[in-house]
């Protein structure tokens, strides 16, 4: 698909610069004007590329995450914060402290009880 994009970008730049070649003073100027809004176009599809491939990611690591009773996010057996995932997507992983209770590096919320035995994580994580 990019390629495709960057074949189109080539075609028309290349025809703008021959109408530029060819034009009076005053198109000139509304070509390389046109010349230039092309170019932020081409950034513009760059940008919107590389957030689809952010959101894409993103929900790839969705798909791999189960939530326990206690609201940790288990992803490949490690146990993460619910919350900084479910309110951000930042998949930050608890801190083990004893028992079956965690802590959140980043903001500091409380998972599971010091007085259970540690659980294991569940079974599809
Ligand atoms: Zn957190």
């Amino acid at each position: 698909m990019f390629s495709k994009i960057n074949d189109a970008y080539e075609s028309v730049k290349n025809g703008l610069e021959a109408q530029i070649a060819l034009a009076t003073a005053e198109d000139k100027e509304k070509l390389a004007d046109s010349k230039l809004a092309l170019a932020d176009l081409k950034i513009y599809i760059a940008d919107l590329k590389e957030e689809n491939q952010n959101l894409t990611d993103m929900l790839k690591l969705r798909d791999q995450v189960v939530y326990d009773d206690e609201g940790r996010a288990w992803v490949g057996g490690d146990p993460h914060c619910g919350g900084c995932f479910g309110s951000k997507g930042h998949k930050i992983r608890l801190k083990y402290h004893t028992g079956d209770y965690y802590i959140c590096p980043v903001c500091g919320s409380s998972y599971g009880n010091v007085n259970n035995g540690r659980k294991p994580a569940p079974q599809d994580a």
